[in-house]
């Protein structure tokens, strides 16, 4: 047993409101410069829809994570060709800055200088990046909240799949939405780490945050391309790759990271995680795509089991973060009640920023009469948002795990209300 620590996030979606703090507060520490405007190390993306970049989820176009091949072996795929450095002199499956959307401020001064128009208001976008006028916006990656069911036309989102479409295309009432918030999953079996030339991308051995040496990157963008999650940027003014820190100068100072502290929802969680790391290569090779989520789980250890401390202790982690580990929410929510779910299992690189699925289709479905609140076994068939939907985004379209995290969350929904209306206490959940 090779026992290392990671940090890791829940995000709990039921309490997403899409207000948009985290990417702001986010942007202004970390990407408010020139170079890297367009660049939302932690963006929140409205679903369904194709998501920031572009269709990020489509590993067809983009070609990024890793793949089995056909001996049974793991392979990193980068922009099309797979591990063929040739191919970064004209990588075709680099996004573009359309992909993203072109970062724009308003004229505002032109709303004092503009004579009278048939449109108002007049204040004009224009390009951060050129300092032209736009004539038109065109894209962002809120747009499908507003365009409502025309995204299930075009077929784009992958999670959105004919399955999906045929349940709920074309009725109204059954309709949906969520917010997803995205940053980089520091995951435990990193594609970009693999994909960079210059050995510029590394792990951290104590925390396992995943960061870009900015000194030794030389702006091959193959870790842009090999990040099937598309969270790393290309700074266009210093010619070097940028991705989400994990706000590491505020974790080693025992602070949140800055999407964390300031997200008004109070939707995210941090927390400490064991694990074994012999583990990880079986793991991401698990053959079936619908057992990946459970591989990923296998590879976490007990941080209260004597074995794994005394294991811990021989690698060197220290005591205060053993103690973390065993209090980790991380731990609790992912591993132990089993309610925190990874974003896309089926990518291979072992993501560390799990999802609470979303209550509110149950919720609905409660008011309507569907679900029972007293004990009874909620109809998920009722649910607003399709399990097939959730299971696609993160169990690899296995529906069974959301079944489950979400007759927990209803379970401990109903106990609490019961509690506040009733006054039960019950100190064994409490
Ligand atoms: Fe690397 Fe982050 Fe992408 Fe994982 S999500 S491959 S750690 S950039
Ligand atoms: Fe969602 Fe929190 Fe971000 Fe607001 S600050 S969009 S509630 S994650």
């Amino acid at each position: 047993m090779k026992v290392r620590a990671q940090i890791g996030m829940v995000l709990n979606l039921d309490k997403c409101i899409g207000c948009h703090t985290c990417s702001i507060t986010c942007k202004n520490v970390w990407t408010s410069r020139e170079g890297v405007e367009y660049a939302w190390f932690n963006n929140v993306e409205t679903k369904p829809g194709i998501g920031f970049p572009k269709e990020w989820e489509n590993q067809q176009k983009w070609n990024g994570g890793w793949v089995r091949n056909k001996s049974g072996k793991l392979e990193l795929k980068i922009g099309g060709k797979r591990r063929i450095l040739a191919n970064i002199f004209a990588n075709p499956d680099l996004p573009e800055i359309d992909d993203y959307y072109e970062p724009f401020d308003f004229d505002y001064q032109h709303l004092h200088n503009a004579g009278d128009s048939k449109h108002q208001p007049v204040a004009r976008p224009r390009s951060l990046i050129s300092g032209q006028r736009m004539e038109k916006i065109e894209w962002g990656p809120n747009w499908e909240e507003i365009l409502g069911t025309e995204f299930a036309k075009r077929k784009k989102d992958k999670n959105f799949d004919e399955v999906v479409q045929k349940d709920i295309y074309g009725q109204f009432e059954k309709t949906f939405m969520m917010y997803l918030p995205r940053l980089c999953e520091h995951c435990l079996n990193p594609a970009c780490v693999a994909a960079c030339p210059s050995g510029a991308i590394y792990k951290r051995e104590e925390d396992g945050i995943v960061l870009i040496d900015q000194d030794k990157c030389r702006g091959w963008r193959m870790c842009v391309s090999a990040c099937p999650y598309k969270k790393i940027y290309y700074n266009w003014k210093t010619g070097k790759s940028e991705k989400c820190t994990f706000c590491f100068p505020r974790i080693e100072a025992g602070q949140p990271t800055v999407c964390s502290e300031t997200c008004v929802g109070r939707i995210r969680y941090l927390g400490v995680l064991l694990y074994d790391a012999d583990k990880i290569e079986v793991a991401a090779n698990t053959p079936n795509e619908k057992d990946l989520y459970q591989a990923q789980l296998d590879i976490f250890l007990d941080p209260n089991d004597p074995v794994v401390i005394a294991a811990a202790r021989a690698e060197g982690i220290s005591d205060n973060w053993i103690k973390a580990a065993q209090r980790s929410p991380v731990y609790m929510m992912a591993m132990d009640w089993k309610v925190a779910l990874p974003l896309h299992p089926e990518y291979r690189t072992l993501p560390m920023v799990w999802y609470v699925p979303p209550l509110s289709p149950i919720q609905s479905a409660v008011q309507a009469g569907h679900v029972g609140m007293n004990g009874e076994i909620p109809d998920l068939k009722s649910l607003r948002i399709p399990l097939r939907y959730l299971a696609n985004m993160l169990t690899a379209g296995d529906e069974a795990p959301v079944v489950r995290a979400l007759e927990r969350m209803i379970a401990m929904r109903a106990f609490k209300r019961a509690q506040q209306v009733d006054g039960i206490e019950d100190v064994d959940v409490l």
